[in-house]
């Protein structure tokens, strides 16, 4: 992991490797029996984290941070330290799948509705027959209910542990349980049990090719409006960076 550079955006330090890149070296981590938290952060999680410096410093102790979004690729190249590619969570997540599929790991999810959740576990066991499904539990407990879910994870002891609360609860979930869980990656995945059940549409093909995914899910989920103001502040925030950084 060590041989990626990184580059720093608004102090988030984000690897420089592509989505094959990404998957070889965690791969590698499950092979060696490391434990990695993969944050996929886009311009609102980096916003997020400047407004919150608890979160800020989790993100900063993460393994790994990848690229998730157009916003986050500009801003490298602006930074003139561009990352190759966007490495989205959903992505992420059945590339690890795959691993999983072909080496026969374990996994678990925590999060989403209970039916999305449950439609994720079906869809997962569906396309990935010779992952070994551990169990799967849904985002809407009570504090009490936790150390029932940790406990299992604690028994079951899969390699990969997905974790769909929502940005920034889930990263902060996983980073207060990380020292408890026997796991090799954990990965926080927003939304994507809800479009692996099917209750979300994912942004076709052509919005994703054009980058215009954030400008789809912004018109399919209009209630989202208020965090993608966060995007323009966060260009304003780098490109700001930058001329400072210039003048010193
Ligand atoms: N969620 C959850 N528990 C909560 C709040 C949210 O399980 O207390 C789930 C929610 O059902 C959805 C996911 O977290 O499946 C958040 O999806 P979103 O697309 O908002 O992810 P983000 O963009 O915040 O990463």
């Amino acid at each position: 992991m060590n041989t990626y550079k990184r580059v720093e955006i608004l102090q988030v330090p984000f690897l420089q490797a592509g989505f094959n890149e990404t998957v070889e070296l965690l791969t590698r981590s499950v092979t060696s029996n490391a434990k990695i938290q993969v944050v996929t952060a886009n311009p609102e999680i980096v916003m997020m984290g400047r407004q919150d410096p608890e979160y800020m410093k989790l993100l900063q102790q993460a393994g790994i941070i990848t690229p998730d979004g157009i916003g986050i690729v500009l801003a490298s190249r602006w930074i003139g330290q561009p990352v190759s590619e966007r490495v989205s969570g959903y992505d992420l997540l059945h590339g690890l799948m795959k691993q999983a599929n072909r080496y026969g790991w374990k996994y678990m999810l925590v999060g989403a509705s209970p039916s999305s959740s449950d439609g994720a576990a079906l869809k997962l066991k569906e396309l990935y027959p010779n992952a070994v499904y551990a169990g799967h539990y849904s985002g809407y407990f009570t504090e009490e209910e936790e150390p029932d879910i940790v406990k299992h994870i604690q028994q079951e002891k899969p390699q990969l542990l997905f974790v769909a609360l929502g940005a920034p609860r889930q990263e902060k979930w996983i980073a207060r349980h990380l020292p408890d869980l026997p796991v090799n990656i954990v990965m926080g995945v927003g939304g994507s049990f809800d479009v692996l059940s099917g209750t979300v549409k994912r942004a076709p093909e052509l919005f994703q090719k054009l980058n215009l995914e954030w400008f789809y899910r912004l018109v399919s989920q209009p209630k989202r409006w208020k965090r993608q103001l966060l995007l323009p502040k966060f260009a304003i925030s780098v490109l700001w960076n930058q001329v400072l950084l210039r003048r010193n």
